[in-house]
């Protein structure tokens, strides 16, 4: 039978390969955006206002610092290809350190056993 260890390191194992397998990386968050422009005589100024958009606007934070993009429609599909990668990749590395810790208890264990 496997022992609990042996099942760990095989599934450690796996999350290493899918983490090699990831593409392009980004975080943030995807919101729509509405604005107004600088023409005091467009619909965007009207009563009630016909705000132009929406605009896709990213925001992201890094090394403590937030920050914000708009993001084209052509650019649309990357974008959340590269957000759901980077959460894939958070959702792996805490698997790996859920992992490493238990397997870690068990040899520190086994250690303590001899
Ligand atoms: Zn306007």
């Amino acid at each position: 039978m496997k022992s609990r260890s042996q099942a760990l390191e095989e599934h450690i194992g796996r999350i290493k390969t899918k983490l090699t397998r990831l593409g392009e990386l980004r975080p943030g968050v995807l919101s729509e955006q509405y604005n107004v422009c600088g023409s005091p005589t467009c619909r965007c100024k009207a009563d009630p206002p016909h705000k132009h958009g929406p605009y896709q606007q990213l925001s992201w934070s890094r090394k403590s610092k937030s920050r914000t993009r708009f993001i084209k429609e052509s650019e649309l599909r990357t974008v959340r290809a590269q957000i759901s990668n980077y959460k894939r990749l958070q959702g792996l590395v805490g698997e790996w350190v859920d992992a490493s810790i238990e397997l870690c208890d068990i040899k520190r264990k086994l250690e303590r056993e001899k």
